[in-house]
């Protein structure tokens, strides 16, 4: 039988050193670093034993966004920034829950993005005990850089995860400052999701986040390992 629609193509990442990733799904972490938890009013945990659980939403894959020309996007006044880190899944996991250790192994390579937030949206929605969508999941809001080879990135907890918008510093913080690790993400993600090859999960983002307007300039950077050049362009009409 022939598709009636045209078929929709995931977007592929390209990878260095040469190819590409096709995305399947993108998850989110919400509140993974306790200054930015603190930023926006919530409780930080005290401790990693009280820690609780880490908050999940998620993008369609078709938010990507691969060459940093972003449109400001309708429905918002209050475009905000959120750079992360983002794993790359590159196998499918088996039934069942990750052990920590055992998710790390499915990591195929890492990225910086950014998730872009209409905060004004998920402040209503807060407020209204609705959930995230319409404030996370819309056109144009992932950006994100090429990825690189998860051998080829070394220890991540010592590297340094930086937004600088027109040239000013707006974010920046130490990986290890993550309230859950990459692995205990991936863990915690296998008991509500089975991971497969093409998920990416953008890791949650430290304090400092802000508005954007068109003609913005973002510049975010992991070190000298990565980096992620966006401009903020007028609306579509
Ligand atoms: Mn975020």
């Amino acid at each position: 039988m022939a598709d009636l629609v045209p078929a929709f193509e995931p977007p592929r990442i390209p990878v260095r050193g040469g190819g590409t990733f096709p995305v399947r799904r993108i998850h989110c972490v919400g509140r993974n670093f306790a200054d930015h938890a603190r930023e926006m009013g919530a409780r930080a945990p005290a401790s990693r034993e009280s820690r609780g659980r880490p908050v999940f939403f998620s993008k369609p894959a078709d938010a990507i966004v691969l060459d940093g020309r972003v449109p400001y996007p309708p429905a918002t006044g209050d475009l905000h920034h959120e750079v992360e880190l983002v794993a790359a899944i590159g196998r499918d996991a088996g039934a069942g829950v990750l052990a920590p250790a055992d998710a790390a192994g499915l990591v195929f390579g890492y990225g910086i993005g950014l998730d872009l937030t209409r905060r004004d949206l998920q402040a209503q929605a807060k407020a209204g005990g609705l959930p995230w969508d319409i404030a996370k999941g819309f056109d144009h809001s992932a950006p994100i850089s090429e990825l690189v080879h998860a051998a080829d990135a070394g220890p991540l907890e010592a590297r340094t995860l930086s937004l600088e918008v027109n040239g000013q510093p707006r974010q920046s913080s130490r990986l290890d400052r993550m309230i859950w690790s990459v692995g205990e993400i991936l863990h915690e993600l296998s008991q509500l999701y089975r991971l497969r090859a093409g998920d990416v999960v953008f890791m949650g983002t430290p304090a400092g986040v802000a508005a954007l307007r068109p003609g913005d300039r973002c510049v975010a950077r992991l070190d000298d390992l990565l980096s992620l050049d966006c401009v903020i362009l007028p609306p579509l009409s």
